[in-house]
């Protein structure tokens, strides 16, 4: 159980970061969860983490490609609950194009939201969680952490960043109480995903089942989405005492993508 821990995840209005989010707040702990999106909307899903759960749940809007803000939603999210515990930084963007024509904005962008914002919020929250003598740091990365893809220059870079970024403050933070770790996913099913689905169809003439099976799930073996509740249950695990000899890892969730 998680009752006594206060967690933050980044990106976590949507897909992933909404499941890790609604997993801490089913093992007890207090969440801050943060993103873009209607407020409305956001004000709904924390409302429900409430009231599922019983426990206390707010949001941060910070963006996460201001540094300043990053470090302002952390401390702030250490006041309102006492502590922060976890923290997972999971907030990322994708922009697909070849690298002599990637817009330099796009670039400047996935890198700020995808690799700098994760420092930003891991420098503000290690001092406490070494006080504190017990922390979990997790970093969404992707199978794109280990592997590449064309026309995925500045995604792949950042993700490759993320995963030395992990060993990195591992090893800093080895004797505090303190574990790093990245998962990375192959194909998820998301919303994202899902809305790819009828334009590829078009673009392609293909049926939906087409379109998964060999555009989407073309590189991994199983054929099958990675769910957000399995990514979930691994990000669980990771906070758990018995992983805590697990630290500086990158840990692939992609029906074997990068096995191959
Ligand atoms: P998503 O679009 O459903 O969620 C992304 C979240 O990040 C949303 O809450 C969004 O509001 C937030 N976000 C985006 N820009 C932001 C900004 N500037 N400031 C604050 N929040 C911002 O996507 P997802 O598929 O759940 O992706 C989550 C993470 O998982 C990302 O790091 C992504 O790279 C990674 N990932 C996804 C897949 C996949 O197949 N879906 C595969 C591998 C890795």
């Amino acid at each position: 159980s998680l009752s006594s821990k206060n967690a933050l995840v980044t990106g976590s209005t949507s897909g992933i970061g909404l499941a890790i989010a609604r997993a801490f707040a089913a093992e007890g702990a207090n969440v801050t969860i943060n993103g873009l999106g209607d407020a409305a909307a956001i004000e709904q899903e924390r409302a429900r983490i409430e009231k599922d759960f019983g426990v206390k749940c707010r949001y941060s809007g910070a963006n996460m490609m201001d540094g300043p803000a990053v470090t302002a939603m952390i401390h702030e999210a250490e006041e309102a609950f006492g502590s922060l515990d976890i923290l997972v930084n999971n907030a990322g963007i994708q922009h697909v194009a070849p690298i002599d024509e990637f817009p330099d904005d796009k670039w400047e962008a996935i890198i700020r939201i995808n690799l700098l914002a994760a420092f930003y919020a891991i420098k503000a929250a290690l001092p406490g969680m070494k006080r504190r003598k017990w922390g979990r740091i997790i970093n969404t990365a992707s199978a794109h952490a280990l592997v590449a893809s064309p026309f995925k220059s500045a995604y792949v870079a950042a993700k490759h960043g993320i995963a030395g970024l992990t060993k990195t403050v591992a090893l800093e933070v080895a004797q505090d109480g303190i574990t790093v770790n990245a998962i990375a996913p192959g194909y998820v099913w998301t919303p994202l995903v899902e809305k790819q689905i009828p334009d590829t169809m078009k673009a392609r003439g293909m049926t939906e089942e087409q379109v998964k099976h060999d555009v989407l799930l073309a590189a991994q073996p199983t054929k099958e989405f990675v769910t957000v509740e399995e990514l979930a249950a691994l990000t669980l695990f990771l906070c758990s005492d018995a992983a805590k000899q697990m630290t500086g890892t990158t840990l692939p969730m992609d029906g074997g993508w990068t096995a191959q």
